[in-house]
């Protein structure tokens, strides 16, 4: 094809088992952990879950040292269970999404500006510049169905220098899994690369230079991240 730029770069991520995982879209659910929902002030009977984005090129590898990123004095770690799509479809019943729609699952870390995002909610903005900036989606290796098997339950952990910040089961989703996708299938049709950050629990805190984080859930690879 008569580009009239160089393409861009696929942006990728890692399988455990060898091989790249090529992303299309990043997706997120936001207050999907009561107890979180808390915490941000949320009633998470009279509220529920909700879908926001992050670009594709946003995603980093495990091991990365991160710049701090720009415009912010209150960066927030998010440790979230991610889902990568391995076949799409448009409104998929809860009841109908198996493991063909599941190619795998990664540890993620949706990094947000709590500033920002805290003004943008009380003028009524849009999020994008609190959740989807450059270098705002680490997320470590996929595992894929065949290793990892139909996650419902498991430990999902965040320290910060080695000390534990976030701990959770994601048995306590608002949202599980298949209806994520039967809800945000009914909004967008989904696709092969897709990657679905499925909200995090509660003990969300800032990152400050220098700091290391560690994120696990279990069964699944780690992923680390250092800012300079
Ligand atoms: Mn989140």
């Amino acid at each position: 094809m008569d580009f009239a730029l160089q393409p861009p770069p696929v942006p990728a991520v890692a399988v455990s088992a060898g091989g790249s995982f090529p992303v299309r879209r990043i997706f997120c659910v936001a207050r999907n952990y009561a107890e979180h929902a808390r915490e941000m002030g949320s009633d998470p009977v009279r509220e529920p879950p909700f879908f926001f984005t992050k670009p594709a090129d946003a995603v980093v590898a495990s091991g990365a040292l991160l710049p701090f990123p720009s415009r912010t004095a209150n960066l927030h770690h998010e440790v979230e269970l991610v889902v990568a799509i391995g076949r799409g479809g448009a409104d998929i019943p809860a009841g109908q999404v198996d493991g063909g729609h599941i190619f795998g699952y990664a540890v993620g870390i949706d990094l947000t500006r709590r500033d920002l995002q805290a003004a943008a909610k009380a003028k009524g903005q849009p999020w994008d510049m609190a959740k989807g900036f450059d270098r705002s989606a680490p997320v470590g290796p996929i595992s894929p169905l065949s290793r990892a098997g139909v996650m419902t339950r498991g430990r999902i952990e965040l320290r910060v220098n080695g000390e534990v910040r976030q701990s959770g089961d994601i048995a306590d989703m608002i949202w599980h899994i298949p209806e994520i996708v039967q809800e945000l299938s009914a909004f967008v049709a989904l696709a092969a690369g897709d990657l679905i950050f499925t909200g995090t629990p509660a003990g969300v805190g800032p990152v400050v230079r220098g700091d290391r984080l560690e994120a696990r859930i279990e069964g699944l690879d780690p992923l680390t991240v250092s800012f300079a």
